[in-house]
């Protein structure tokens, strides 16, 4: 079986075609879209996605501020410069990236940041909107899912999706979409965690699995039925003797998926173009509440 590629790349560059006149219209209103990110620490990955993010934004015409600060920092002042940006009006997003250090609580710096400026989604007001099918800002992995399967004209209605991890960033909020009663979802949705025995029983019944657990080619060919479609989310860096010293690998074991699934986002160049590309769009969906 031909195995279609889910270039994320091309969905991405078609989104930010679509935002351009919004963009362009936000511009001439004098709104400069402006995103914060805040960065605490040194973690390696977190500093790359921190700086994919801000040159896109830049490369786009685009504000993005980024406001790094030790990993000693304690959480009440972490919670003071979120009150700031809160009250910023430069920044119509604010980003904080994530892991954060073990002595600061995510929960408490989520529910920091203003739901109106939460273009992560990850908030409970805006969790809450989504879990109940209202708009909101949706998480931005889950909401790039979502658009390439718009993209690719991949219906899910009647389809059974399993999705394997039940993070608040990915599984969960990715579990609720495709099961929404909407035109564009409507999917039966099974969520299997690191608690489900046996998770191929239930990927070997899945149209489309959706990966988003972190674990280096977890799904091989013989755990699939022929022709499912597969999403890869996981990024794994994995020690290589290649020029970094690492390689990004994928939750799926792409060499064994290819040939049994009729399509497959890769990794790089999948899911995480879109996560990047749904940070824009909601950071100018946050704009745009200034022209309301
Ligand atoms: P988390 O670690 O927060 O969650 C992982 C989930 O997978 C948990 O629900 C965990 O179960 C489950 N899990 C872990 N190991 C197993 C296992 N062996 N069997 C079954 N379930 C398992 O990760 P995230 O959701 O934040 O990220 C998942 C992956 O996606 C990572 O590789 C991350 O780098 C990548 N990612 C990629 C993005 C992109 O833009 N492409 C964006 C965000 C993440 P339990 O709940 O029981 O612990």
């Amino acid at each position: 079986m031909d195995t279609q590629i889910l270039s994320g790349k091309v969905v991405s560059e078609s989104v930010y075609d679509n935002l351009k006149p919004r963009i362009d219209k936000l511009l001439s209103n004098s709104i400069m879209p402006g995103l914060a990110v805040v960065l605490v620490g040194d973690d390696a990955p977190s500093q790359v996605y921190v700086k994919n993010k801000t040159k896109k934004f830049l490369s786009l015409g685009l504000f993005s501020e980024t406001i790094r600060l030790n990993n000693d920092v304690s959480q009440e002042d972490l919670i003071g410069v979120v009150n700031n940006l809160n009250n910023d009006n430069r920044y119509h997003g604010i980003l904080v990236q994530l892991p954060l250090p073990n002595h600061i609580s995510n929960e408490t710096i989520i529910n920091a940041i203003s739901p109106n400026k939460d273009v992560d989604g990850f908030h409970p007001v805006n969790f809450g909107h989504l879990a109940a099918g209202k708009p909101t800002f949706i998480p931005c992995t889950p909401k790039g899912i979502m658009r390439v399967f718009k993209h690719y004209n991949i219906n899910l209605s009647n389809k059974h999706v399993v999705v394997v991890g039940r993070s608040n960033i990915v599984g969960r909020p990715i579990s609720i979409l495709t099961s929404l009663k909407r035109n564009d979802s409507n999917a039966t949705t099974t969520i299997c965690h690191s608690g489900t025995k046996n998770i191929s029983y239930y990927t070997k019944q899945a149209d489309i699995v959706i990966l988003a657990l972190g674990y280096p080619k977890f799904l091989k060919g013989n755990d699939i039925k022929e022709g499912a479609v597969v999403i890869d989310v996981g990024i794994n860096r994995v020690k290589s003797t290649s020029g970094k010293g690492y390689m990004l690998l994928g939750d799926c074991d792409g060499s064994s998926i290819i040939g049994h699934a009729s399509a497959l986002t890769p990794v790089p160049g999948g899911i995480g173009p879109m996560t990047i590309a749904m940070l824009v769009e909601n950071t100018i969906e946050a704009a745009e509440m200034e022209l309301q």
